[in-house]
């Protein structure tokens, strides 16, 4: 009852004169609990796209429940990549930019999401949530501060022992839900859209496989975001430095005058960090360098770092600062020989999103409309998106409700999905208002 009457009022705030509009076939939510059940886990350092053959079965799914709900050119691609476009019902849809939808099917290798069973805690209270199945798992109050926002809703979490999977099975049940109400109300007008779901975006690697061309979209949206509200157009500008430290290795019985101990030298380099620049200390729109791994050994031992910030004046300087560091070590150890390199990963896709304003306008008009407070946020990481705009399509990314992805925390809600699957039925009405 409660959700029915959600329903009528997102169909009176979605500004349609005929207020005699349909509910979808299926609510975000009955299809988000159906996603969660099937397990996509991806996996690192695999050869195939997709990693994991079982990310599949939700492709192979999706692709029925796309033709079910009239899209078109539904297929799955050689690399598990979903694609399909929902017609425009306008006049002239030429006039329209055709707008995709990005949300991916894999969920992260950090947690097992075998099994997800996911726990309705219906009419939230407000307190700390402890997960039935594991109780150290709980979700304070003190440390999620959008429970505060969730007071009578019906909060979605997993038991305690796998992921919930809101990352991003939530994106495919808002994507999937808008074509279901767009499709049950031909009288909300929009152009046509694009629509991808695609593998193992949280292992990298997937979304090198995209079709951009195939796609057929001009500008683009990944739904993989959070908090309700949350835009994002800016992701970090990434590098990776690594660090080698070559010394000599002899039988240590003869090693007097011989022998250089490349370790030394190594952590002299590592205590040269400066502790306020590190993921650690930092927050918010302040990057930082991150040695992440390595190889310690007597002969050759070797660092990798990360080097991350939002302008790529702040990355030079901290790959400048790395160049320096080594000259320093290399002064206080002679005989090491010390090399670095740096290779580019990504960029701030703010680079090229400042040329499309319009992108980010019409997501926050969209989200005020279905009556939220939207806001700007960096990503502190990159995302699908951040390749995509630098190969020529446009792509910010929006919320989708959820919180505390990768981990056995993870939680999204009822008025989660509903109010981001609305965002984006407002939004495509936005581009076709507009054009
Ligand atoms: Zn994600």
């Amino acid at each position: 009852m409660k959700s029915f009457l959600a329903f009528v009022l997102c169909l009176i705030c979605l500004g349609v004169a005929n207020a005699q509009l349909k509910a979808p076939a299926e609510s975000a939510m009955d299809r988000f609990l159906r996603y969660v059940k099937i397990d996509t886990q991806s996996q690192e350092d695999q050869t195939t796209v997709p990693s994991t053959r079982k990310q599949l079965n939700l492709a192979n799914l999706l692709a029925k429940e796309l033709t079910a709900l009239g899209a078109e050119n539904v297929r799955v691609s050689e690399f598990g990549i979903v694609y399909a476009t929902v017609p425009g019902n306008l006049a002239d849809n030429s006039k329209v930019p055709v707008v995709g939808f990005i949300a991916h099917m894999d969920t992260s290798p950090a947690v097992s999401g075998e099994n997800v069973n996911a726990i309705i805690h219906k009419n939230y209270q407000g307190g700390d949530i402890v997960l039935p199945k594991d109780t150290s798992q709980v979700i304070t109050a003190a440390k999620n501060p959008v429970l505060k926002e969730l007071i009578g809703d019906d909060i979605i979490t997993a038991d305690g022992t796998t992921l919930l999977g809101s990352d991003d099975k939530s994106g495919i049940a808002e994507v999937m839900t808008m074509i279901d109400i767009l499709r049950q109300n031909p009288q909300i007008k929009h152009g046509t859209l694009a629509i991808a779901f695609t593998p193992d975006e949280e292992v990298g690697g997937g979304i090198e496989k995209f079709d951009i061309k195939g796609f057929g979209a001009k500008v683009a949206y990944t739904v993989d975001g959070e908090e309700l509200g949350e835009i994002s157009d800016e992701t970090w500008s990434a590098r990776t430095a690594t660090v080698t430290f070559q010394g000599k290795s002899t039988h240590p019985g003869s090693a007097k005058g011989i022998m250089v101990n490349a370790m030394y030298a190594m952590g002299d380099y590592l205590g040269r960090f400066p502790k306020d620049m590190l993921p650690e200390t930092t927050e918010g729109r302040v990057g930082f360098v991150h040695p992440y791994a390595g190889v310690i050994d007597v002969e050759t031992s070797s660092v990798k770092i990360l080097l991350r910030d939002f302008d790529v004046s702040g990355l030079d300087a901290k790959e400048k600062m790395l160049r320096d560091m080594v000259a320093q070590t290399a002064k206080k150890f002679p005989e090491v020989k010390i090399g670095i390199t740096v290779e580019e990963n990504y960029k701030n896709m703010k680079e090229m999103l400042k040329e499309f304003p319009e992108l980010t306008n019409n997501a926050m008009e969209a989200a005020r409309r279905a009556g939220l407070k939207p806001f700007m946020k960096p990503i502190r990481g990159g995302t699908d998106g951040s390749l995509l705009t630098f190969q020529g399509l446009p792509t910010p990314n929006l919320f989708t409700g959820g919180s505390n992805f990768h981990g056995k925390l993870e939680f999204n809600s009822r008025r989660g999905l509903e109010k981001s699957t609305e965002t984006l039925v407002h939004l495509v009405q936005i581009f076709a208002e507009k054009s």
